[in-house]
């Protein structure tokens, strides 16, 4: 007997797994565009497939922002990552992605998460800003500003731009 375990997907997982064995797992609908415009042809084969696409509710949104600002990853993470991440931890599943940031969340969290391709992040670690001035730290806050580069805000202090660091 064949153990079909569900699982949500991220777009990595969309693009690079065998098509047949992304039948009967959960994405986001708000991936939909995102990998139609990474991938328009594989758009076209994963629409045909049987994929449960949900929409994380707002509870489950919330809960993952929560999670990802104490990690600290939650400034790299976009809308679509804060998505797939909502769904996994609101429907309680492993999440299949490649993106360290997600994992590290997923760890923190306590919850399971499998890579693409690639071994998983082993270890868990937390973030936190640091300003380029004065060095003051602070931890992530749940409305920090969100984008893939560049600095995380700027210093109550003294206004300098403030960077992700681990912390240790
Ligand atoms: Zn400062």
């Amino acid at each position: 007997m064949v153990v079909c375990l569900m699982r949500v997907l991220d777009t990595a997982a969309l693009l690079h797994w065998p098509v047949h064995e992304l039948n009967g797992n959960i994405c986001s609908v708000g991936q939909q565009a995102e990998l139609e415009r990474v991938s328009p042809q594989r758009w076209m084969l994963v629409q045909a497939l049987d994929i449960d696409w949900r929409d994380a509710n707002a509870a489950w949104l919330a809960q993952a922002r929560e999670c990802a600002a104490q990690s600290g990853d939650l400034p790299r993470l976009s809308d679509v990552d804060l998505e797939v991440l909502a769904l996994a931890l609101g429907l309680q599943l492993p999440l299949v992605t490649d993106d360290y940031r997600l994992q590290n969340t997923m760890k923190f969290s306590g919850r399971e998460s499998t890579s693409v391709d690639t071994k998983g992040a082993k270890q868990v670690w937390t973030w936190i800003r640091r300003c380029t001035g004065c060095r003051h730290t602070t931890e992530v806050p749940e409305d920090v500003a969100r984008s893939k580069k560049g600095d995380v805000g700027d210093c109550d202090r003294c206004g300098a731009a403030l960077v992700l660091k681990r912390k240790r």
